[in-house]
């Protein structure tokens, strides 16, 4: 296919024709799609189910030091459960606090309780005439939604491979007190799968911030997440926690994760790491809160997963059923758009999605088009702060969900959407 930039007007103009009727044909077929959101797969669930069938009513109920798992108790987690979560958050257990069902509550909740009692002394962020943060872009949504929904002002900063572009984080971090923080996906970004290096971690760690509480929200959702079940060498990730107290800012990281795309998404179990003086405090506040959670799923998790020991083999299954579809993805539309020269698309090595960057001006044209003939993709602008693609350029490709049948199908449907948006737009 040559390249739409070096075709003349009549050459544009048949090339529109046959694709407009492509997409009619496709409009015709009633398709229904979903390519939208990072879920498992039917195929991914069931890898977990044997979880379901390890506590039953003559199981031993009991932790290792001995509480009783269906009782009222035990603010932090179980010791099981601390150590499985200490191998996916790369920290000690003693580091470790076990929450509830999902990360992105335990995200939430850590970002209202900066908001209401400040941190390690600080002023209370909601007392301040305004909280801003970083948001490395494209990024993930629903860190955006905590950060609107609170009332902090984001400040876009661009990625490339690396991790956030550090120049710019360092300039913005070093002179205004309001930057308090930044989302940091480190492996697999959402969604642009890449996996932050050395010298980012590092960065991140030693930079001058002119607020002394800033803080980074360090979201492993992807931790263990590779096709392969011999991950790169450039996938492992420096530990933060470490990076921090060597650069002498030991309290400056909160790491998150979770088994959402582990075992059952809704019905995993999540956690935080923190330095000591921060995981003090949270469990201080969280005392008003809780007075513990679900340890029969804590048990459950941590004898099913061998506590941390029988991640590698489990997250391979899922990484055999993940690979072929992300193959498939990039064979297609490197296959259906490598010609034409109006697109570029990541190529992730694990994580759930594929970051998609389209002519300027033709995200929000394409994703309304894919809906039109039944392929719903994450809205444009999603991956931007308050779902503003200043170049109306990114989308989002979720591949995990639907079968690789009915997957090709959409990826039809997807790279046609690109090519007749492409084409309207150079054709006026
Ligand atoms: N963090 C990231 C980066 C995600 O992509 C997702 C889900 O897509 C989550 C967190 C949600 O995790 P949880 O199910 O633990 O709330």
């Amino acid at each position: 296919m040559p390249r739409y930039a070096d075709m003349s007007k009549a050459e544009l103009e048949a090339e529109l024709a046959q694709v407009r009727a492509r997409y009619d044909e496709m409009v015709a077929r009633r398709l229904s799609l979903n390519m939208a959101r990072g879920k498992p797969s039917a195929a991914q669930l069931e890898l977990s189910l044997p979880m379901l069938d390890i506590l039953d009513a003559a199981a031993d109920l009991t932790a290792e030091d001995g509480t009783d798992c269906r009782n009222y108790g035990v603010l932090d987690g179980i010791p099981e459960a601390k150590r499985l979560m200490a191998t996916l958050l790369d920290d000690e257990p003693e580091n470790v606090i076990v929450l509830g069902n999902a990360s992105l509550t335990a995200m939430y909740d850590a970002m209202v309780r900066l908001m209401l009692f400040g941190t390690q002394g600080s002023t209370p962020w909601a007392q301040l005439p305004e909280v801003k943060w970083l948001c490395p872009v494209p990024g993930y949504d629903r860190h955006f939604t905590i950060c609107e929904a609170l009332g902090i002002q984001m400040i876009p900063v661009p990625m490339d491979e690396n991790g956030p572009i550090m120049d710019e984080v360092e300039r913005l971090v070093a002179n205004d007190a309001a930057v308090k923080g930044i989302w940091c996906v480190p492996k697999y970004s959402n969604p642009t799968g890449a996996t932050y290096s050395d010298e980012v971690v590092r960065r991140l760690a030693a930079m001058e911030c002119a607020a002394p509480d800033f803080r980074i929200f360090w979201d492993n959702a992807y931790a263990v997440h590779h096709f392969s079940d011999d991950p790169a060498e450039q996938d492992a990730v420096l530990d933060i926690a470490v990076a921090c107290r060597d650069a002498g800012n030991p309290d400056r990281y909160l790491k998150f994760g979770s088994t959402s795309k582990i075992t059952f998404p809704g019905a995993g179990v999540a956690a935080a790491a923190a330095s000591p003086a921060n995981v003090a405090e949270i469990k201080r506040h969280m005392n008003a809160q809780a007075i513990g959670h679900d340890k029969l799923n804590q048990l459950r998790h941590a004898r099913f997963l061998n506590e941390g020991a029988g991640l590698a083999e489990h997250m391979a299954r899922h990484g055999a059923l993940m690979e072929p579809k992300f193959r498939l993805v990039t064979e297609r539309l490197e296959a259906e758009l490598g010609g034409a020269g109006i697109a570029t698309w990541t190529n992730p090595r694990g994580g759930y999605f594929v970051s998609f960057e389209g002519p300027a001006g033709t995200a929000r044209r394409i994703v309304d088009l894919a809906r039109t003939a039944g392929v719903v993709m994450t809205g444009a602008g999603a991956t931007w702060p308050y779902g503003d693609d200043p170049a109306d350029s990114n989308i989002r490709i979720a591949p995990s969900l639907p079968p690789l049948e009915e997957l090709d199908e959409a990826m039809d449907v997807f790279t046609c959407c690109v090519k007749l948006a492409a084409l309207e737009q150079l054709l006026g």
